[in-house]
């Protein structure tokens, strides 16, 4: 019963199909819908978390894929440069779902990209613009 967050990409074509209607529909798959924007060049960018039968997630990636939506793991499109990291703590207090939290015992910040929804709430209040968010 996998449980994943991820970004699709919409060409401008597809941005008003009922895409993610079919997603559910058809694979069995319940979603939360954690982002949607369409972007200036009228590309639509959608990050959801799926959960579902692993046999349904997969039919229902495959399914993106064939209707030309562009897929990867939220993971991959949200970081932290570690260089420029000063672990001054500002972006913790921001992070709604404690994927930044300060380890105690090092007083270092840590990023758990697993836990983050790409609210972006984290990125205006870096002062050394650590936080990238690819999209
Ligand atoms: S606000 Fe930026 S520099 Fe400070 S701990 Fe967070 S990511 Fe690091
Ligand atoms: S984007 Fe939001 S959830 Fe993710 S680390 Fe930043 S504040 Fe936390």
């Amino acid at each position: 019963m996998p449980n994943k967050k991820i970004v699709l990409h919409f060409s401008k074509n597809l941005v008003k199909e009922p895409i993610v209607y079919k997603l559910i529909k058809e694979y069995n798959l319940s979603f939360n819908i954690l982002k949607a924007k369409i972007l200036p060049d009228e590309e639509g960018i959608m990050v959801m978390e799926l959960s579902g039968d692993e046999k349904d997630y997969k039919k229902g990636i495959e399914y993106l894929k064939r209707s030309g939506v562009s897929t990867q793991p939220l993971s991959k499109d949200i970081g932290r440069d570690e260089d420029k990291c000063i672990h001054c703590g500002a972006c913790v207090v921001m992070c709604p779902t404690q994927a930044l939290s300060v380890d105690r015992k090092t007083m270092k910040v840590i990023f758990e990209s697993e836990k983050c929804i790409a609210c972006e709430l984290c990125i205006e209040p870096c002062p050394t613009k650590a936080m990238r968010l690819h999209f």
